[in-house]
């Protein structure tokens, strides 16, 4: 069935009218899909108050269906071109509360972003693939002020960001952020819901930051060490890991026994929990 698209026909118009043509070291694939655009929205749940953030806002295909919930908002854009073009649309009069601000994702403290009357940060973007996992890891860091995210990523990526224990892709990205996050998968986008089409899939999830963690590792720099080193070697034992590891010190068998850890095992039939046992057990041997 061919579903003409009043939104899709605005886009590609004002992409023609403002000339742009997608830059790719930018990461720009443009939402034109205008049910993928209406999901997205709605899985976010939006509530008039919230401080909303969005990432990348590119030619505004999120922008402007969000900014019709909220009362606030703000954009990060690197692209000063799009960010102009976006502020042409989307004018200061008649939204005093939206605000653009020109800069790279990754130098944004999104601490001053948040005050106690504004409230936690609701972060959403259809991220730039090429530096998604970079910008994950820098917000991670703000965790305490960040309500949750939604993004838009490659689907692979969200798969392992979301898998479940002892799944083949379940590996670093997953035990880290599923540290610090409750992980969603919310839906699958077809190449088709972009332009120009990506050459992946896509998906889009929600990670929720814990206001209190399940579990908390007593050195989260050394936890993260440990999970990176062990699934550097995801086919061999942990014993064998632990062993030949020139990072991590061996494990005894009562070490592995203190943490309720078969030392036969590998790393993807780890929990999140096992893997704070082991690097606590791990940190006691360090000096
Ligand atoms: N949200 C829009 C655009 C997605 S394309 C849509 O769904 O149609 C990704 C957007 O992120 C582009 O606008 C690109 O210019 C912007 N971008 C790329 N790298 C960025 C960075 N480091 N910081 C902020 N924005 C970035």
């Amino acid at each position: 069935m061919s579903k003409p698209s009043f939104d899709a026909k605005t886009l590609s118009d004002s992409l023609r009218a403002t000339k742009h043509q997608p830059r790719k070291r930018f990461g720009q694939n443009f939402l034109h899909d205008r049910s993928v655009i209406r999901e997205i929205v709605e899985s976010i749940r939006l509530e008039r108050d919230d401080n909303l953030i969005e990432i990348g806002p590119g030619m505004g295909a999120l922008t402007e269906p969000l900014l019709a919930e909220v009362d606030a908002m703000t954009v990060i854009e690197l692209d000063r071109d799009l960010a102009d073009s976006l502020r042409i649309r989307i004018g200061a009069n008649s939204h005093p509360n939206f605000t653009i601000i020109k800069d790279n994702a990754m130098n944004v403290d999104y601490r001053a972003l948040y005050s106690a009357e504004r409230g936690k940060l609701r972060v959403v973007g259809n991220l730039p693939y090429n530096i998604s996992t970079p910008i994950l890891f820098h917000l991670l860091s703000y965790a305490d002020v960040i309500q949750d995210m939604h993004f838009m990523l490659q689907k692979e990526v969200v798969e392992r960001i979301t898998a479940e224990v002892g799944s083949k892709i379940y590996g670093r990205l997953s035990v880290i952020m599923q540290y610090h996050c409750n992980t969603d998968y919310l839906l699958t986008v077809p190449r088709g819901a972009f332009n120009p089409p990506p050459k992946v899939t896509s998906a889009v999830f929600r990670l929720t930051p814990y206001v209190n963690k399940p579990i908390v590792a007593e050195n989260e720099q050394y936890f993260a060490l440990v999970v990176r080193e062990t699934f550097n070697h995801r086919r061999k034992t942990l014993r064998a890991i632990f062993k030949n590891s020139t990072l991590l010190p061996t494990l005894s068998e009562d070490d592995f026994a203190a943490c309720g850890i078969d030392p036969q095992a590998r790393p993807e039939t780890l929990s999140v929990s096992d893997f704070v046992a082991l690097s606590n057990q791990a940190k006691l041997l360090e000096v």
